[in-house]
């Protein structure tokens, strides 16, 4: 990697809709001996994707940050149709931030057609967010290696937000021997600890007060963490999500960092980690509890 000078001349977003142009682009960044970082995002961007974007400048000569609302990662038509598409005022904030590179191409840019894809992701596929939205993790891997394949990053950043989601990117990596690094970076969230997330934007004032009990939850398990009482938490900690009110659980779990299955007495690393459907809002949190 080159060393950035000291005065960086900013020359603006380069806005690229279609893989030739961008493959094209990005072949004078490599020529030139730059490396490159890639953020996948769906929009909407809020401090956490922000967030990646700098730790990504940190790390990379050239930023490029994809939005596109991926079809396939969605069950339901519904949710796919009500996400949020903000295209102009998230262009503004990538120019703010001194992004490099948007890539925001229309969906038949990324899919030829009705593409069948499976990759064995192992237990993962099933558990927690693979067992409560099925064929979601198929689509992300998709979608990322399709990116992965155009942009051909040396670094790509994701939120520990998505924590399933990075596992399911690894074991791809590592599936596939895709010479790539990635870097999974910290949770962002509101001043009162609420997860930023765009989805936030759906949750009406009683939501977003509600929400609260998610966060607040993992924190109350990682203050408490005791090996011999993970049960006992556990079982604290959904009791505690249920009694709140316009809160539908899906799962909360205190799962073995590396594999997500449940922890037991001598697992390492352990995190806890949730979901459920506030007013109509589906919102994920999770929370590192800890890491040798
Ligand atoms: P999304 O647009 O929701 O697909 O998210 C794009 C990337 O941003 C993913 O790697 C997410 O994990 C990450 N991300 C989303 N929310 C946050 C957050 N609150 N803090 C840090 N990263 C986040």
């Amino acid at each position: 990697m080159q060393l950035r000078p000291l005065f960086v001349i900013y020359r603006g977003l380069r806005s690229f809709t279609t893989k030739t142009e961008l493959i094209q682009y990005l072949a004078t960044v490599k020529t030139s001996g730059k490396t490159i970082g890639l953020v996948p995002t769906m929009g909407a961007l809020h401090q956490g994707h922000l967030s990646l974007i700098k730790q990504a400048q940190q790390q990379s000569d050239v930023v490029v940050c994809s939005i596109f609302v991926n079809p396939t990662q969605f069950g339901d038509p519904a949710d796919l149709e009500k996400y949020p598409r903000p295209i102009k005022s998230d262009t503004e904030k990538l120019e703010q931030v001194n992004c490099d590179v948007l890539f925001n191409p229309p969906v038949e840019e990324m899919y030829a057609g009705n593409e069948q894809w499976h990759l064995n992701i192992g237990e993962l596929e099933n558990l927690l967010e693979g067992g409560s939205r099925p064929g979601h993790y198929q689509g992300v891997t998709q979608v990322v290696f399709k990116l992965f394949d155009i942009i051909k990053p040396d670094t790509a950043f994701f939120g520990q937000k998505d924590y399933q989601q990075f596992l399911v990117i690894k074991h791809m990596v590592e599936q596939l021997h895709l010479p790539l690094q990635l870097i999974m970076c910290p949770i962002q969230r509101e001043p009162d600890g609420l997860a930023m997330s765009s989805r936030n934007i759906h949750l009406n004032a009683d939501d977003r007060q509600h929400a609260l009990v998610l966060s607040k939850t993992l924190n109350g398990v990682k203050d408490t963490f005791d090996v011999s009482k993970i049960a006992a938490l556990k079982q604290q900690a959904e009791e505690t999500i249920k009694n709140e009110p316009d809160v539908e659980l899906a799962y909360f779990e205190i799962a073995d960092a590396d594999n997500l299955h449940p922890a037991g007495v001598s697992t390492k690393n352990v995190v806890a980690l949730v979901a459920a459907k506030v007013g109509n809002t589906r919102l994920i949190d999770n929370v590192i509890i800890k890491d040798e």
